[in-house]
């Protein structure tokens, strides 16, 4: 611990502030004098960006070939930002003025780029962190990552964030008789657009706001989509009152309680949309804002593919049942064949299957245990960035929060290592004294 504390105190003021420790063939070991953060998404950009900001370097390690994989490489073409603007922006840096309202898919990915050069975070691509533990012998976590050629690196850092993202995997159910169907089946993190099912009859399955929109996309593309529904859901217009619906409720919930604002939701789309359940989008019990601090279930603002189910451009299906060759077989009976399957089933934390510790995280689900806005910190300088269930505003908030406990550690722990610098210089040297 004390040879680690040396090298920082060494490194105090070093801008390059990565040290190889040892060089071998196949692996070797870099202490970090700053935190860790593993994920170049917008939250790991968000984090640095924060620490940077208060003058703590830190180092981001991330799998892919660039920031924002979840958006640049598992999203479809026609995506736009479901939440207005100003709810999406990470700290520090405003959208460009000229964004429309809800930006598309690449201007995002343009303001992240943007973003990442102002704060000038370079994350070192292509490394995949396959464990991390704390060492409590040496005080220092001990992160493992494996590059694309299989090379092995330790990092050695007193502060890890987790910035892996609530979306890290995706979630493939087990459907009997899969291996049957003989057709496409595919997760929306590999479906990009419509273009290539162009006639085609095809089965979606899960109706969150990403199933709902591959139906539109299809639609758009003069294919035939089925939206398999098996659950309850709260369909609400994206805009209502002339406001977003989302801009809405936060502002409604300052001065009134959350059920009042959840009626008036759902009077406001009864009146905008008619009966959901009539078309066989029953809505759950719970109202929607009360529903996800509950369960974090998202309610899905409607862009167009209501319309569509009510015109019978999109049907709407029950459970599978079993699949067979090029056909579904459903709860209630029915068989109908399709070409083609996209599972909008959605995505999980992949956490648990790298992280060595327990306290913070569930193993279950990999989320931090402590309910927002409590989950951002963990012990022995743990910290989680982005698991809030509230998309990019939690972020932000978490990265704040991050720099500025990680500050108030870095700065108390730079006094040490001025005063162990200082005690260093001050000592009369063997050979001045010879
Ligand atoms: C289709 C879609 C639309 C969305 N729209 C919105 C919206 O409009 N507004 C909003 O607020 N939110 C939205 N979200 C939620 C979205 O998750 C967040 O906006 C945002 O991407 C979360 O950022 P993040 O950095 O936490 O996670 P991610 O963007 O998932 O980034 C995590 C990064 O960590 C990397 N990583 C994972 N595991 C490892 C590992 N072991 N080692 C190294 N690197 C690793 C990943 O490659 C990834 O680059 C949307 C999500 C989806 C899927």
């Amino acid at each position: 611990m004390d040879c680690l504390r040396e090298i920082q105190g060494k490194q105090a003021h070093d801008p390059i502030f990565i040290e190889k420790m040892n060089t071998s063939a196949s692996w070797r070991c870099i202490c970090v004098p700053g935190p860790l953060i593993v994920g170049a998404g917008p939250s790991g950009l968000a984090t640095a960006a924060c620490l940077k900001e208060k003058g703590v370097p830190s180092v981001v390690l991330e799998r892919s070939n660039c920031i924002a994989s979840l958006w640049q490489l598992k999203t479809y073409d026609r995506l736009r930002l479901h939440l207005p603007k100003q709810f999406c922006e990470l700290p520090l840096m405003a959208f460009p003025t000229d964004f429309p309202t809800y930006p598309t898919k690449q201007q995002f990915v343009d303001y992240l780029e943007a973003y990442a050069s102002e704060f000038d975070i370079k994350p070192r691509f292509n490394e995949t962190v396959s464990q991390a533990e704390y060492d409590a012998t040496l005080g220092f976590w001990r992160v493992k990552s494996v590059g694309v050629n299989g090379k092995g690196t330790e990092y050695v850092c007193r502060w890890l964030v987790v910035a892996t993202g609530e979306n890290a995997e995706a979630v493939m159910p087990e459907m009997e008789g899969m291996g049957e169907f003989g057709g496409d089946i595919r997760h929306t993190s590999l479906y990009k657009s419509g273009e290539e099912f162009r006639g085609k009859r095809v089965l979606v399955v899960g109706c969150g706001n990403s199933g709902m929109e591959v139906c539109l996309d299809l639609c758009n593309h003069n294919a035939r989509p089925s939206l398999v529904v098996r659950d309850t859901v709260h369909v609400l217009p994206r805009e209502m009152l002339g406001r977003s619906t989302f801009g809405l409720s936060m502002w409604l919930l300052k001065w009134l309680p959350i059920r009042f604002v959840d009626r008036l939701l759902l009077i406001v789309s009864w009146l905008m949309l008619g009966d959901t359940a009539r078309i066989g989008l029953d809505r759950p019990r719970l109202g929607p804002l009360e529903l996800k601090n509950l369960s974090g279930k998202t309610p899905v603002l409607d862009v167009g593919t209501l319309a569509n189910i009510k015109s019978g451009d999109i049907k709407v299906c029950p459970s599978i049942k079993r699949l067979k060759r090029h056909a579904a077989e459903f709860v209630n009976g029915k068989t109908e064949n399709f070409d083609a399957i996209i599972l909008a089933t959605g995505y999980k934390s992949n956490v648990p299957s790298w992280l060595k510790e327990r306290e913070m995280f569930s193993e279950k689900d990999g989320y931090p245990r402590r309910p927002f806005p409590n989950g951002w910190k963990g012990e022995s300088g743990l910290y989680a960035v982005g698991f809030t269930k509230r998309g990019l505003l939690g972020t932000s908030m978490d990265a704040r929060r991050i720099a500025e406990d990680i500050e108030r550690c870095w700065k108390h722990e730079a006094k040490h290592r001025m005063a162990f610098t200082r005690s260093l210089l001050q000592q009369p040297s063997s050979d001045s004294s010879s």
